[in-house]
């Protein structure tokens, strides 16, 4: 029996659609029918002629039906790259110009054919041209076009990133309806759907594909946003009202003897912001009611040091702990400086009364060996009272003794979920969470609702800003120059790459090709590592370890290095094709540099520039401020960010904007709030819907998706 479900079946058992072209559409994120259905055209294309070449008014928005007569792509005096095109209808010549394009739009436009454009005319010294406009082919003898697109007036223009053509997604989403239409399901309940006169689920999605008005869409698309940020505050709700009335089993007392000992240990003194931070823990720690704490600062603020004494404060009360991080890396670089440090607690002890607080620590990965079987019975058993670990340490059979704080480290990367399963599991212990994505303030309750926020507003004394420089790839010799200056001086050096294997789709430099010819023609003298998260994680480590030693003086990587590593000697970050990723993501990723006192320096090679990416950029150079990066992020985020949402600290929005659609925002959150206070636990029958769909597609998803 076929399943007519589109959410269980697989995309390339439609219609046209197989092997080869279901690897494509995954690569864009669609994996189920029901991914394709939701799947939005980014705009609409009509397809009539209203307007002549030699009537067309500035600031009009003209639709036409043009053949091409030539084009060229120019690179301006500021570097930045257009494409024009002549295109005539005839009896005129017309210039259309693009500022920011792929490489299909090259492939289009093949002097002699004819394509519709959509686009508004501007006025440039005298000249009448279309900016920017949308286009399509306007071939008659389309073999692949099905009979239902040929003569529709409107189509869709999705947002394609790989071999994909327009056609090609229009009659999937068109076979996909003919055959699983009936299998599209409600996810709001009725009484919603009244509420807001919002269109049933079935018949919006149809008319996001197949409008034949575009200007019905906003309110089309409404439903889903709402949708959207009803299911995120549903379950912020949750995790806000679970914890009014929980006592907590595992109180901590401040016995001040750890915490102490750590002190006299490390090798600089705490500055006041991580001191009232600390004091603000141990407040919630000693309380009888469950922490859950979201410890803000940006990157290099300090914030593992605050959460150490946080750890020692429950050891000392006999509990376990978790740390856990979002990456292996990065939980190892924590499993070694805390080993450290807690050696050196341990040598001190010697010298004290206080010799009875055995700290047992071990780091959990992820994949099965004996040393884990083992570590995993010592944790269940009580024999480890301190565990280190990546998500692996949230699985089922990871069985704690008496664990009663958890601090999950770059927070951002875990579901909003996450936080519910975590507390329930343990019976409620001490959540901690830290994140140097800061949140625009404006933000910050609506997806932190029912977490208490302290701040680390305060950086290391000595700390120099990051010097920031924008470089043309042309130009990026200069910049070896600069390279070579701070390893002359002892210092190390990250290279960070989007990509780690030559491909031929993307046109992206990529590590391993960056590798060899920085190894055999620049720095030939010089010892440079390769990390990738395609490496072993035997290689992985040993690379690491070296680079924290200083043996490896160049990293070139991935951005697998991206969040919490930690190399004070490390002066220099040099991002290649920088225009690609996101602003959150840049600033991680500068953020590895400049931790220690001297002066750092992040290098943005940038390749090409679109307007978009252009603001990104120059908001790195223009300030070193988490805060003021954040609220840029916000603003321009929707906006054709390739890589970065999840680094954002945000939940990824298929439709949502956070900015433009904060009126849906507010009305889900009241909504949610609304029902959550009225029926917990979603049992009263007219919240059917909304709990079937809650566990079965929201929490399922939101905790298993971010790994
Ligand atoms: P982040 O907040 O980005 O997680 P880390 O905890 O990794 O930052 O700390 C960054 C570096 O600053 C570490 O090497 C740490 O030892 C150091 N550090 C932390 N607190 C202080 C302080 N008060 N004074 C000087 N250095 C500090
Ligand atoms: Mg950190």
């Amino acid at each position: 029996m076929l399943d007519y479900n589109p959410r269980n079946t697989e995309i390339q058992f439609v219609k046209g659609i197989g092997e080869f072209r279901g690897k494509l559409f995954r690569r864009l994120g669609i994996q189920t029918v029901n991914d394709l259905f939701e799947f939005f055209p980014r705009e609409y294309i009509h397809r009539t002629v209203d307007a002549k070449i030699r009537n067309l008014q500035v600031g009009q928005l003209a639709s036409m039906r043009v053949k091409i007569v030539s084009f060229c792509e120019i690179t301006t005096k500021k570097g930045t790259k257009q494409l024009k095109a002549i295109t005539t209808d005839g009896d005129r010549l017309m210039e259309c110009v693009w500022f920011s394009f792929g490489s299909w739009l090259t492939k289009l436009l093949i002097p002699g054919s004819y394509i519709w454009i959509n686009g508004q005319v501007k006025e440039y010294q005298g000249n009448k041209f279309i900016s920017q406009p949308q286009i399509q082919e306007a071939k008659d003898d389309e073999e692949i076009t099905s009979d239902f697109w040929k003569d529709r007036k409107i189509l869709p223009i999705y947002s394609l990133t790989s071999k994909l053509t327009f056609n090609i997604v229009r009659n999937s989403v068109y076979n996909a309806f003919a055959l699983y239409h009936n299998g599209i399901d409600e996810t709001l309940p009725d009484f919603l759907i009244k509420k807001y006169s919002f269109l049933e689920r079935k018949i919006a999605l149809q008319k996001m594909h197949f409008t034949s008005n575009p200007k019905e869409i906003p309110k089309v698309k409404s439903r889903f946003i709402y949708e959207e940020f009803f299911y995120l505050q549903l379950m912020i709700a949750k995790n806000a009202r679970y914890k009014t009335d929980v006592i907590k089993q595992k109180k901590h007392i401040n016995k001040n003897i750890l915490s102490n000992k750590l002190l006299t240990c490390l090798p600089f003194t705490l500055t006041n912001a991580q001191k009232r931070v600390i004091s603000e823990i141990f407040q919630d720690m000693v309380s009888d009611k469950p922490m859950n704490r979201l410890i803000q600062g940006d990157v290099g603020a300090g914030k593992t040091i605050v959460t150490l004494f946080a750890l020692l404060l429950a050891i000392e009360n006999g509990y376990q702990v978790a740390l856990i991080a979002p990456t292996e890396i990065l939980a190892e670089q924590h499993f070694k400086t805390i080993s450290r440090l807690i050696f050196q607690i341990g040598t001190r002890e010697n010298h004290s009364l206080n010799q009875n607080i055995p700290i047992n620590i071990c780091l959990i990965k992820g994949g099965k060996n004996k040393q884990k079987k083992i570590d995993k019975e010592r944790i269940e058993n009580g024999e480890i009272n301190f565990a280190i670990g990546t998500h692996a340490l949230f699985q089922k059979d990871i069985k704690f003794k008496n664990l009663s704080l958890v601090v999950i480290d770059e927070q951002h990367r875990f579901g909003v979920a996450q936080r519910a399963e975590l507390s329930k599991r343990h019976e409620y212990p001490d959540l901690l969470y830290l994140s140097a994505t800061p949140i625009p303030r404006s933000l910050a309750m609506t997806v932190f609702g029912e977490m208490t926020v302290s701040s680390i507003d305060e950086l290391p004394p000595n700390r120099k800003p990051v010097k920031t420089i924008l470089v043309f790839e042309k130009n990026r010799l200069q910049v070896y120059e600069g390279l070579k200056s701070e390893l002359s001086k002892g210092r190390q050096i990250y290279i960070v790459c989007p990509l780690i294997e030559e491909s031929e789709k993307v046109d992206l430099q990529d590590a391993e090709t960056l590798f060899e010819a920085l190894v055999t023609d620049i720095f030939p003298n010089v010892n440079i590592a390769l990390l990738h998260g395609k490496k072993s994680n035997k290689e992985k480590e040993q690379i690491m370890e070296d680079f924290s030693s200083g043996k490896i003086k160049i990293l070139v990587s991935t951005t697998v290095i991206e969040v919490g590593i930690d190399v004070e000697n490390a002066t220099t970050m040099l991002i290649e094709h920088a225009e690609r990723f996101g602003l959150a993501q840049l600033h991680q990723l500068r953020g590895r540099v400049g931790r220690g006192g001297e002066q750092s320096f992040c290098y943005l090679i940038a390749y090409s520039l679109g307007e978009m990416a252009k603001e990104r950029l120059h908001t790195m150079i223009s300030t070193n401020d988490g805060f003021v990066i954040a609220e840029k992020d916000l603003e321009l985020r929707g906006a054709g960010d390739m890589f970065g949402t999840a680094q954002s600290g945000l939940p990824e929005f298929k439709f949502a904007n956070l900015i433009t659609d904060q009126y849906w925002l507010n009305t889900a959150k009241q909504d949610a709030f609304f029902i959550i206070d009225e029926d917990f636990e979603l049992e009263n029958e007219k919240h059917n819907l909304i709990k079937n769909y809650y566990e079965k597609y929201i929490v399922e998803k939101e905790t298993f998706s971010n790994f």
